[in-house]
């Protein structure tokens, strides 16, 4: 076995690679397993590079304004990695470039990757062990973990066909999209992130619907109040979304909504869907080896610190964070993680 890893980074989104970027100019050397690229992932929300590959234009990530960064992207990202971008939109960046970019700073500064899931974990003996997708196992003195949260879908074959051409997880990533813009719209789900999601659409859409499978929001009072006051909001109560309904050259163009009261099926016309009924964190493999909240999301033991309940086991990004959930608070976090690594590897002598 070769010698242990000093940092191993689990995850390669905004989190993930902040911490690479600040480990690997500490003379860390650290290694990332950014993920593998299956079906399986694919279908989960769960490959390299995470939920913001998932996403079009980023309007509030700071320090990329509207402008053309099309020289910068075609001079340092390697040809055969851009075709995952789409045409540059010169207006400011978009997820995937956003982390292409911050792979490519990590590898800059000597980051290692290895494109394979970690699956298992020893964290009971020490160094820590890793076993990747592959069977590989590897040892190391520290581990940052930033796997991230992947959005709840219902599954339809139609969502999945739409999704990136009218169904979103995620308002504020793509709320002020062209397609978007003076149209009605329909959010799906009850609780305050459907709420929160609503009123954002407001700004920009004709109408939003919100559909909703009880009579009742799971969403805070205050929240409830504000939607069902909202003149541009209309709650479908008692329906659920059973089909997307589009084409290939619109994209989505409405909803099919069956009655949870045996009443008929409602179809709705509109040009977005946002799904709002919850994210996952990536955890499940983790399971029984650092404390978790109710809802599965890693906990940080320490206020104001990345520490989890293992030492020399760090948390950054939403697999921690069921709140604010935005790549520059991901990509804050994950600098904290590799700053309290460093920290704890240089107290250990190591
Ligand atoms: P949530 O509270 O778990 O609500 C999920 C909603 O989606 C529920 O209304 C649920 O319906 C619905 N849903 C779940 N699975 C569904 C399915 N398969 N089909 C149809 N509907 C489905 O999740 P969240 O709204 O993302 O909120 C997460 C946490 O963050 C909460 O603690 C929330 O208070 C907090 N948050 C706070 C704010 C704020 O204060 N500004 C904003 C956002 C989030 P049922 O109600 O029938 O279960």
């Amino acid at each position: 076995m070769p010698e242990p890893e000093k940092v191993v980074i689990i995850g390669s989104g905004p989190a993930g690679w902040t911490a690479a970027i600040y480990c690997a100019r500490a003379e860390l050397k650290p290694l990332v397993f950014e993920g593998a690229v299956t079906e399986e992932n694919r279908m989960a929300g769960t490959l390299p590079l995470g939920q913001l590959a998932l996403t079009t234009e980023v309007e509030n990530y700071p320090g990329f304004p509207k402008g053309d960064l099309e020289s910068y992207l075609d001079n340092s990202i390697a040809e055969d990695r851009r075709i995952i971008m789409a045409p540059h939109m010169k207006e400011g960046v978009s997820g995937p470039e956003l982390m292409e970019l911050m792979r490519q700073q990590a590898l800059n500064f000597g980051t290692r990757v290895i494109t394979q899931d970690i699956v298992e974990v020893d964290f009971e003996n020490r160094p820590f062990r890793l076993t990747d997708s592959e069977g590989n196992t590897h040892e190391a003195h520290a581990v940052i973990v930033a796997t991230g949260a992947r959005a709840n879908y219902l599954g339809l074959p139609s969502e999945d066909k739409y999704k990136n051409r009218g169904v979103s997880a995620c308002a504020v990533c793509d709320g002020a999209l062209p397609r978007f813009r003076n149209k009605p719209l329909v959010v799906v789900g009850g609780g305050d992130s459907a709420v929160e999601e609503a009123d954002y659409l407001t700004k920009y859409a004709e109408k939003v619907y919100m559909v909703h499978r009880r009579d009742e929001l799971r969403a805070s009072k205050i929240m409830a109040q504000r939607a069902i006051e909202h003149p541009k909001i209309e709650i479908l109560w008692n329906r659920t979304l059973v089909e997307v309904l589009g084409n290939d050259e619109s994209g989505v163009t409405g909803v099919r909504l069956a009655s949870t009261k045996g009443e008929d099926d409602l179809e709705v016309p509109a040009t977005g869907v946002f799904l709002a009924i919850g994210h996952t964190p990536n955890t499940a493999f983790l399971e029984g080896k650092l404390a978790m909240t109710d809802k599965k999301y890693l906990q940080w033991t320490k206020p104001g610190r990345t520490y989890t309940s293992v030492e020399g086991v760090f948390a950054a990004g939403d697999v921690a964070d069921d709140y604010y959930r935005q790549a520059v608070t991901a990509a804050g976090s994950g600098c904290m993680a590799a700053l309290d690594a460093e920290r704890w590897l240089a107290a250990k002598g190591m």
